[in-house]
């Protein structure tokens, strides 16, 4: 059976984090989808669709990578395309404690998709959408946080 695992995340915008994490994980899945999650109740800075087209121009030439949306419950997506894994990165003890409690419930609540867990380098321990979204909000260049694929010029947010 193919291993294809799931990589969630609101990925505003998409970092060299991220990206770190999805290539490392390519050595252990057959496919990974790179699912951002749409939540009504929170606002983005970069609209959904351009979320996607960011994240589709780094991988357009890596077949066993795609991009998708959801709406709802992490696990119910993972079903839905018959993902047994759900990728996450790791960077500090604070992202553990998150992760360890979300991971928790969604194996009890769909006890046959496995957490995988894959610790960030160290050179990008420090890099969060949060920070490169407010270097971009206050004019400043954050070229260095982003894939090169991506020109941040070239992508427009909106204001929150
Ligand atoms: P969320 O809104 O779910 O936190 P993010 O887009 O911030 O989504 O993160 C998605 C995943 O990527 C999470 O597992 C997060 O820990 C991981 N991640 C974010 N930044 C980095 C980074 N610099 N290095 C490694 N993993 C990261």
């Amino acid at each position: 059976m193919k291993k294809i695992a799931v990589f969630p995340g609101s990925f505003d915008p998409f970092t060299i984090g991220h990206e770190g994490i999805v290539r490392r994980a390519l050595s252990l899945f057959d496919e990974i989808i790179i699912a951002v999650g749409a939540n009504a109740l929170k606002k983005s800075y970069y609209p959904l669709e351009v979320r996607k087209a960011m994240i589709s121009k780094v991988f357009k030439d890596e077949p066993r990578i795609t991009v998708d949306h959801y709406e709802g419950l992490t696990v119910d997506y993972c079903r839905d395309k018959g993902a047994g894994y759900l990728l996450r990165g790791l960077r500090t003890s604070a992202d553990f404690e998150f992760e360890r409690a979300i991971a928790q419930v969604n194996k009890a609540l769909v006890s046959e998709i496995e957490s995988v867990f894959l610790l960030t380098v160290p050179e990008h321990t420090s890099i969060n959408s949060t920070i490169v979204r407010d270097i971009i909000r206050s004019g400043g260049d954050a070229s260095i946080f982003v894939p090169a694929a991506i020109n941040l010029k070239d992508y427009k947010g909106e204001e929150i």
